[in-house]
């Protein structure tokens, strides 16, 4: 089978302060809200994408803040992805720390696994983030008054999931998902998908005797690979499924239409398409102003609108 996969497409978590949330991923990581909407399984909490300029996947990160929803708390472990890594220019890297300690964000500065200049630290619900210092990532940043083009975030680095059989991750990305594995140090293995820039990463670790995941608030809950087109989308549904795979029927999120299963240790798993893309229902440069609600949900606007608390940014 050819490529299907390019690279990731988001990473979404489960998260609690609508508010805390904004504040961290906006004000303080620079990304740019690209969509206010909300979830479509749940319309009375929000669904916010942040992302570059553009909104490209590989850039996005979504959440859904659950606070005051009787969500319980989530717990990491073996079958989930538990840190997400943003890539920032290598050279920004003392930027990054002097901002995350003005900011009062405890971090430690151990480097990856592969050498690589990194930042760790909890967002505001408890999400490990991890910021890698790359060179050469032309995604072109969203840019604000206080963080300079030169040290903007350029978009999600790679996930990183912890996993009872690495083996069997492993196979599947490199047998189904068109990754292939580039590096391998400290018990972590990472992989990559097309020209294995930042945005195309995975890491997979093997997470021992650590008790299961608990999905919840302050937990990834699945990372979306990108596909070009529907047919794509469909072909990677038929081919999955043919291996046994539980696939869901194609779902439409508005922005792209996306397909789920579990991976082999239980990391949920999403198919999403490059198109229609976040522009489709307002201008570029209003992303995020308004709040969006798919075509279904038009109706019950002020019902909606009523549930979602107030967020400034
Ligand atoms: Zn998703």
């Amino acid at each position: 089978m050819d490529a299907l996969i390019s690279g990731l497409h988001h990473v979404t978590a489960t998260v609690s302060d609508a508010q805390a949330d904004v504040d961290f991923y906006v004000g303080l990581l620079g990304q740019r809200l690209v969509k206010k909407t909300v979830n479509f399984d749940n319309p009375g909490v929000y669904h916010f994408y942040y992302g570059n300029e553009a909104g490209e996947p590989g850039t996005i990160m979504t959440t859904f803040p659950y606070a005051g929803m009787g969500v319980r708390e989530g717990a990491n472990g073996a079958g989930q992805i538990d840190v997400t890594s943003f890539s920032a220019p290598a050279g920004a890297m003392d930027f990054w720390r002097a901002r995350l300690a003005a900011a009062g964000v405890p971090y430690t500065g151990d480097p990856t696994p592969f050498g690589e200049d990194s930042l760790h630290f909890d967002d505001p619900s408890g999400l490990h983030i991890r910021i890698v210092g790359t060179s050469g990532d032309e995604r072109a940043p969203w840019t604000r008054p206080d963080i300079h083009a030169s040290q903007a975030i350029r978009g999600i680095h790679s996930v990183s999931m912890a996993v009872r059989q690495p083996e069997s991750t492993g196979a599947l990305l490199t047998r189904m998902l068109d990754a292939r594995k580039v590096g391998e140090a400290e018990g972590t293995e990472r992989f990559a998908m097309g020209d294995a820039t930042p945005g195309r990463l995975v890491e997979v670790s093997n997470a021992g005797g650590a008790p299961g995941a608990i999905n919840g608030l302050g937990t990834v809950h699945h990372v979306a690979f990108a596909v070009a087109t529907p047919e794509d989308q469909l072909r990677m549904q038929r081919e999955l499924r043919r291996m046994g795979f539980q696939v869901t029927d194609v779902m439409d999120r508005q922005y792209f239409t996306s397909i789920y299963f579990r991976e082999p240790n239980g990391v949920l798993y999403e198919i999403a398409t490059l198109p229609p893309g976040f522009a489709i229902d307002e201008p570029l440069a209003e992303l995020g102003r308004a709040l969006k609600l798919p075509p279904w949900e038009e109706q019950r606007r002020p019902l909606i609108e009523q549930l979602l608390p107030p967020v400034t940014y």
